[in-house]
């Protein structure tokens, strides 16, 4: 195991102790880690239930029921090519966006400044645009794969510029994204027109609503995979999931995949060069038997052993 890895059972059970993800140390010190886990426990922009500022802890607290030493499905032990720490939560400021999006752009660029990879807990799904600021700062603008059931493209809500349904039409004005190269997966529901879905198209993302990426599968996020060379931030919503398996979310949109689905589509991201991630709108109060921190732990745990997987290919074929 490198450095930083999960803290062996004999020295502390999982269930106990201090709550970081899972089990791992938690310090403020990145050097020589490889990956770190940073909460960001904010939920003012949330546009329907709020709540989700209580997602980080929830997600900890899930995450201690997970065995992170060996993953069957994708045939590797991630930290033995990961060294990977808690962080802990971003300074935020609640109630207000613009300082926040400060905040926590500028602890995921200390992470970067250090050649982390930053793994952002929400938190509501503005922390994105805080989290590609800071990655696009370290990478140039980066390839984005969003899992979500919203398309998040609008150019204003009721006047404002900045909020939960924006951030890709932002992140494009900026130029923190390459949109040739980026992905909205699994939309679904009702919008506030068609001229969203219109607009991220016309900008150059591809945008895959749930029903086609349904039948298409996994090789439809291969092909994604392929196209996206280069430098990638992976973004997932929990919400992009079914609220029959994730509940827990600001904004449920029923007719998604189940966990089993959503985790087969996560898997299939192999090979994709994570440079930057989050796991957001986790809303424990809206959660039963914390069924949705739990998958979003699961979720987390597999975004880590992506970047296992992508380093452990590049060692071998530099
Ligand atoms: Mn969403």
């Amino acid at each position: 195991m490198k450095e930083y890895g999960p803290v062996p059972g004999d020295a502390c059970a999982r269930f106990a102790g201090r709550p970081t993800f899972l089990c791992l140390p938690h310090t403020t010190r990145p050097q020589g880690a490889d990956v770190a886990v940073l909460g960001v426990p904010f939920d003012a922009a949330a546009g329907g239930r709020t709540g989700a500022r209580f997602g980080p802890g929830a997600i900890r607290q899930a995450s201690m029921n997970i065995r992170p030493y060996y993953s069957p499905s994708q045939r590797i032990a991630p930290f033995d090519h990961v060294s990977v720490i808690d962080r802990g939560d971003a300074p935020v400021d609640p109630g207000f966006m613009d300082r926040t999006f400060d905040y926590v752009q500028a602890a995921a660029g200390e992470l970067l400044a250090s050649d982390v990879v930053p793994l952002c807990l929400g938190g509501d799904h503005v922390v994105t645009l805080a989290a590609l600021r800071a990655v696009a700062h370290r990478h140039g603008p980066v390839a984005l794969v969003l899992f979500d059931a919203h398309i998040c493209c609008n150019d204003e809500i009721d006047g404002e510029r900045y909020g939960h349904g924006t951030l890709v039409r932002r992140a494009a004005d900026e130029g923190i994204i390459d949109p040739k190269r980026s992905f909205l997966l699994g939309s679904r529901g009702g919008t506030l027109g068609p001229e969203e879905a219109q607009g991220a198209r016309e900008l150059g993302l591809t945008v895959v609503a749930w029903d086609d990426l349904a039948q298409l599968g996994t090789g439809m996020i291969s092909a994604a995979v392929e196209a996206a060379v280069g430098p990638a931030y992976l973004s997932y919503d929990v919400d992009f999931l079914d609220p029959a398996f994730a509940p827990g979310v600001s904004e449920p949109e029923v007719g998604g995949p189940t966990s089993m689905q959503a985790l087969a589509l996560l898997r299939a991201c192999r090979g994709l060069r994570v440079v930057g991630a989050d796991v957001t709108s986790v809303a424990p109060e809206h959660d039963g038997a914390g069924i949705t921190a739990a998958l979003a732990a699961t979720l987390a745990f597999e975004i880590i052993t992506l970047v296992a997987c992508e380093r452990q290919a590049r060692k071998e074929d530099p």
